[in-house]
């Protein structure tokens, strides 16, 4: 038995591949099982299309540009026309990470789907939903994801030790009541248009109309 762990019994392996970063793109879908135990991330800086890694304010060359956080974790996605779980090292979004807050644990399936800014009507955002707990006996360890995070950054000193800075999310709950009542539908009617007024004011004037006799009558009446 060599250090590469037990062999299967039928023999044949599975095709080895490289590991490599995981970045979802607008419009993008995957479902993954995730293997780290946890996760941290770093700062970022956007930099002419780039993201660049974020050393600390004293060693920083972008440290003027905003940061955005980044999290990384060993997982495998599924990868369908194989059927196999192909081992990745998943980026996660400060999006992502809030979905993940609090629920995250080694062995889950999360689907994951990046909205692009037409399906979210605001701005493109990378949604986890959590799809099942798996066992997290029966999966492999995470793998070293050192090296995929030397190339992504093309430095070797990339260190994973900050939490998302994004708030937790706040979850509200929606209110009964009578429904909304338009302004007009306070009133009986319509509102009085042009012409109506002077035919209400004709009809009154003549309903209340003083007949000729009872004018004279009360013109005669003091003497
Ligand atoms: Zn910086």
């Amino acid at each position: 038995m060599d250090d590469r762990g037990p062999r299967r019994a039928t023999g044949a392996e599975e095709p080895r591949t490289v590991l490599r970063r995981l970045r979802l793109k607008p419009g993008q879908n995957f479902i993954v099982r995730v293997l780290s135990h946890s996760y941290k991330g770093c700062l970022t800086h956007w930099v002419k299309g780039n993201g660049e890694y974020c050393p600390g304010p004293e060693d920083c060359r972008w440290h003027a540009v905003p940061t955005i956080w980044k999290g990384y974790v060993v997982c495998e996605s599924w990868d369908q026309a194989a059927t196999l779980w192909i081992p990745h090292v998943l980026e996660i979004t400060e999006c992502l990470e809030q979905d993940f807050r609090g629920v995250y644990r080694r062995g889950q399936v999360w689907n994951l789907t990046y909205k692009t800014k037409k399906q979210t009507g605001g701005a493109a955002a990378l949604i986890g939903e959590l799809w099942e707990q798996l066992d997290p006996y029966t999966l492999p360890e995470p793998y070293d994801m050192r090296p995929v995070l030397a190339l992504t950054y093309h430095r070797q000193d990339v260190r994973l030790t900050l939490d998302n800075p994004m708030p937790k999310r706040l979850t509200v709950t929606a209110s009964k009541g009578r429904p909304p009542i338009r302004p007009q539908e306070k009133f009986e009617g319509e509102p009085v248009q042009e012409g109506q007024y002077a035919r209400l004011r004709e009809s009154l004037s003549s309903a209340f109309a003083v007949p000729d006799e009872e004018k004279n009558g009360r013109a005669k009446q003091p003497q």
